[in-house]
């Protein structure tokens, strides 16, 4: 997945570009700029790549989550539906906003359930947010379904699947509002960074605003703008977003990179009759970010993952322990460990997930393991990794 291993000329040819007019924000001061407006510039290669008509570059992939939940208007005590198994940016971009993390089961598609969801559905429910986690996505059709009979807005989190599509459309843009991270060990980067894209030209203005402390970015005086509405800094530099400018030239170089070596690894493991791979949705193309398989039980997940780290296989994740991308080891969220008091809302209303029941989940997670495809490995490289996992894999099963 991360872009930073192909960093190079491209990417210091853009920084140094900005390096050279000496404006590093991504407002005003025109005369100085010489034309370089790398923000502006990267938003309209993302609208173009993404096909969509709108995109708010952020200052990271929790911002854009952020920035995205206000856009559509969601605050204290409005409940947003999210999966058990994501990165904890999720449910820290809700409890910003003072709504609702209301966490259901995955799937065998590692991510949302259309099913779960439904049944979680209340009076209180707003949003819709699948976690197309490891470069691959949610039952999109399901659940824009269920957003549509119910009137819920669909945002979906792409952060770990840019560049996967369903049914034709880039990941991100199906629902209501997509979001992207361009931190560095993404499948594209910025160092720090990210984005929202959306079709609905309200909800672009509301990002717009709300990003930049409530600037209605109207004329060419930053200090004469008015203030709609109150916002936040959640700005990208142009620093960073030159190394972006650079990056997405080179996304669909990295997803075929990604392909190749998916394949190899996943033909060679497609060998052993105990594995299962994680379903993809029909209509669904992934960004082949990771591959994700499952072994027959817990137990012996445990026992390959552990196994495979003895034989110097890297990069595999066994996420059912991992501290933070399942629910499970969430005991600040669980607990509200939090600095300063919460809102009302939130102490009220957040599910106690001290009692919560997430064995479809742990059904899942026990025996899934994910391994990271890396743009750096030779095919050699890759054909050893397979053969290497195969050999664990099955040794460990025998
Ligand atoms: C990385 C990531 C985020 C947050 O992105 P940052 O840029 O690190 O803030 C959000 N959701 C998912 C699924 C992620 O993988």
């Amino acid at each position: 997945m991360p872009g930073f291993e192909l960093f190079g000329a491209l990417e210091k040819q853009e920084v140094q570009q900005v390096l050279d007019t000496g404006v590093l924000m991504r407002y005003g001061f025109d005369g100085m700029r010489n034309g370089q407006w790398k923000a502006l510039e990267l938003e309209a290669a993302l609208a173009k790549r993404m096909q969509v008509n709108h995109v708010q570059l952020v200052s990271s992939g929790t911002a854009a989550l952020t920035v995205a939940l206000a856009a559509a208007g969601i605050g204290a005590g409005d409940e947003v539906i999210l999966p058990t198994f994501t990165f904890v940016a999720s449910f820290e971009a809700i409890l910003a906003l003072g709504a609702i993390p209301v966490l259901v089961d995955i799937d065998d598609t590692l991510t949302l359930s259309p099913e779960a969801v439904e049944r979680a559905i209340t009076t209180k429910t707003r949003v819709v947010m699948p976690v197309h986690m490891c470069g691959s996505m949610a039952d999109l059709r399901a659940l824009k379904a269920i957003c549509d009979k119910h009137n819920l807005v669909l945002l979906e989190d792409a952060c770990q699947a840019i560049g996967g599509t369903f049914e034709g459309k880039p990941l991100g843009s199906y629902g209501d509002l997509g979001c992207f991270s361009f931190d560095y060990v993404k499948t594209i980067t910025c160092g720090e960074g990210g984005a929202v894209i959306t079709n609905n030209a309200n909800y672009k203005t509301n990002a717009d605003q709300y990003a930049d402390h409530g600037h209605d970015h109207m004329g060419k005086d930053r200090g004469a703008e008015s203030h709609p509405i109150l916002g936040y800094n959640f700005r990208i530099s142009e620093l960073h977003a030159a190394v972006g400018v650079a990056q997405i030239k080179r996304l669909d170089e990295f997803l075929a990179l990604q392909k190749k070596n998916y394949t190899i690894i996943w033909e060679t493991l497609g060998a052993i009759p105990e594995l299962g791979f994680r379903k993809v949705p029909k209509g669904g193309e992934e960004s082949y970010a990771f591959l994700s398989f499952f072994l027959p039980d817990e137990n012996s997940a445990h026992k390959v993952y552990q196994n495979l780290g003895k034989e110097g296989v890297d990069a595999c994740f066994y996420w059912y322990d991992n501290n933070w991308h399942y629910y499970k080891k969430w005991e600040h969220l669980t607990h509200l460990k939090s600095l300063g008091k919460l809102p009302q809302e939130v102490v009220k209303q957040l599910p106690d997930y001290t009692k919560a029941d997430f064995s479809k989940s742990d059904h899942w997670m026990g025996r899934t393991i994910s391994c990271l495809i890396k743009l750096g490995w030779s095919t050699t490289e890759v054909t050893e990794r397979a053969e290497k996992m195969r050999t664990v894999i099955k040794e460990t099963l025998a």
